[in-house]
């Protein structure tokens, strides 16, 4: 092999590694029931981009999420997210792929009977973080979701808004690679959702990845973010700085 050769080879190396953290190509789910919730799916996003998916109710969004975190595999179609191929993965190493991913629901899944200190601290026990170091960064993302006041609140004596800083204070303390956010302002008023996205876009300004599923137009017109529009289980568009796409 010559110099040339050699040099060629390293550079489609570097390329083919590149920024690229989630990649997606043809990816097809069908359910047992009804149509194909995606149907050839393609999409790549490159580390430290902020990404919104949006769509109508139905158009696949979800399912989308949840193939992503390896809660569901395609029907079809090749899916790598962080350098691990999430259709040859191994079960036993499911655990390790998760621990560099963050998830936010619509619905904030918290703990009823915990307080919002053991909420939080509860996704750094799973993964065995000393007493010691969970007391010192518990405060330290709760004061980076506005919360420091709150530790001893239990869910229900917290607003919306606050349940749901409350759940990405949890889907970050392990500081994921990832942040995936399906619907995260859908049970919010408009401030508080306004207040969850700056947080994410400021989590992403730190050298997160963020995909955020939402219906909340104005956001999305707003915040000049790349926008992957899903209709029906295809992307009709994806566009950087992107705005919402009126369906009828
Ligand atoms: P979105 O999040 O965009 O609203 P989903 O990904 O939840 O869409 O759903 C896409 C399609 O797949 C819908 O038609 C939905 O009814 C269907 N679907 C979702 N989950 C299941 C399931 N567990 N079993 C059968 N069909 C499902
Ligand atoms: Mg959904």
């Amino acid at each position: 092999m010559t110099e040339k050769d050699r040099k060629r080879r390293r550079g489609r190396r570097t390329a083919d590694l590149g920024n690229e953290i989630i990649t997606l190509e043809n990816v097809s789910k069908a359910y047992a029931t009804g149509a194909p919730a995606l149907n050839g799916v393609s999409l790549h996003i490159n580390r430290g981009e902020f990404v919104f998916i949006v769509g109508d109710s139905g158009s696949g969004k979800s399912t989308l999420i949840k193939l992503l975190l390896r809660e569901l595999t395609p029907t079809s179609g090749y899916i790598n997210v962080m350098g691990y191929d999430l259709v040859k993965i191994k079960h036993r190493k499911i655990p390790k792929f998760r621990r560099n991913l963050g998830i936010v629901f619509q619905d904030f899944r918290l703990l009823k009977d915990r307080n919002v200190y053991e909420n939080v601290a509860f996704a750094q026990r799973i993964i065995q973080v000393s007493n010691k170091e969970i007391k010192r960064n518990v405060p330290s993302i709760l004061a980076t979701v506005g919360l420091a006041g709150k530790y001893k609140a239990k869910p229900r004596q917290l607003s919306g808004g606050e349940q749901q800083r409350v759940a990405l204070a949890r889907a970050l303390i392990n500081r994921p690679t990832i942040l995936l956010a399906d619907e995260p302002t859908g049970n919010l008023d408009p401030k508080n959702s306004w207040e969850i996205m700056k947080l994410l876009e400021q989590i992403n300004e730190n050298g997160t990845t963020v995909l955020v599923v939402t219906h909340n137009r104005e956001i999305v017109n707003s915040m000049q973010k790349r926008v992957v529009t899903m209709k029906k289980g295809i992307i009709v568009s994806d566009e950087e700085k992107g705005g919402y796409i009126d369906e009828d």
